[in-house]
């Protein structure tokens, strides 16, 4: 699948920041799709961004790389909001916070979960891509920070973040826009493959599965759901990515169960029946049970 393809450069140019600017011709511009009335997203080259604009301002859930930052507000423009007003990081990875700090400087409010703020101040590790990423600086920090959930009032329109524990990360939140019925997931959804779990920053097989159902128990048939990485979704797609959860974590759990490492729980090809399926994103079935088996 093209999209698929097209996913696996961009997440592997995390490793490499800059290497997505470079995918970019200088002129080439960034068209938004229209996810409802008000809200849009930017997929494709790091994680989905999305945008919702209205007469009190523009709101963003994730920023990208930074160097990717005026390509998105002039994006914003383009179907007709304004600099953003409040920003919103589902998690801390580069490839959704990279713009903070361009953000930050031009005047945006930034929100987070609690974690959030603290990986992004101190600096942060990711060997699964051998991602290393600096401390941000102040102005890139999030003002407002949150344990449970925030509430935003806007464009007429609310918005509810809420934290998820030990999902992709330790400080995953999905936003939910509820008139619109738009839900953004962050990265607790990948959409059609295997997802990263970032098991050593908190991240959980488990913990993932627990925050699919919440949101699939807020989701109804006509929601769209913007993922953190892949095309746009919807809940019958949520509902076959949690079953395919669902089947990994009981297979794996029960080689754990039985005294297997991670080597051999890979050599007895636990997932091989759903490799043809979510196989073919950003990891094989074997590369990822490596990555996601401590946290299982
Ligand atoms: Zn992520």
């Amino acid at each position: 699948m093209r999209s698929k393809k097209i996913l696996v450069v961009c997440v592997l140019s995390t490793l490499l920041a800059s290497s997505v600017i470079n995918t970019l011709a200088e002129d080439e511009k960034i068209s938004p799709d229209q996810v409802s009335e008000n809200i849009y997203m930017i997929a494709g080259k790091g994680g989905n961004v999305g945008i919702f604009i209205g007469d009190d301002g523009t709101f963003l859930v994730d920023d990208n790389f930074a160097p990717m930052t005026e390509k998105i507000v002039d994006a914003i423009k383009s179907v007709g909001g304004d600099f953003p007003k409040f920003l919103i990081n589902t998690h801390y990875h580069g490839d959704h916070t990279g713009g903070n700090e361009n953000f930050g400087r031009g005047g945006t409010l930034i929100f987070s979960h609690d974690t959030v703020r603290e990986r992004l101040k101190l600096g942060s590790f990711v060997g699964a891509f051998n991602m290393k990423a600096a401390s941000v600086a102040p102005e890139g920090l999030p003002v407002v920070t949150f344990a449970e959930g925030i509430s935003f009032h806007l464009n007429n329109d609310s918005i509810r973040a809420i934290h998820v524990a030990e999902a992709h990360t330790d400080g995953d939140s999905f936003i939910h826009f509820e008139n619109a019925n738009v839900i953004h997931s962050g990265d607790i959804f990948f959409n059609g493959f295997y997802p990263f779990i970032d098991v050593n920053h908190g991240g959980s097989l488990k913990g993932t599965i627990k925050a699919v159902d919440k949101i699939l128990a807020m989701a109804d048939d006509n929601t769209k759901i913007i993922a953190g990485h892949g095309p746009l979704g919807d809940k019958a797609q949520l509902m076959e990515y949690r079953q395919m959860l669902g089947i990994a974590y009981e297979r794996l759990s029960k080689l754990k169960a039985d005294g297997k490492t991670a080597q051999e729980a890979v050599a007895a090809r636990p997932l091989a029946d759903l490799e043809e399926t979510w196989g073919d994103g950003i990891f094989t079935g074997d590369r990822w049970i490596e990555l996601i088996y401590t946290g299982v």
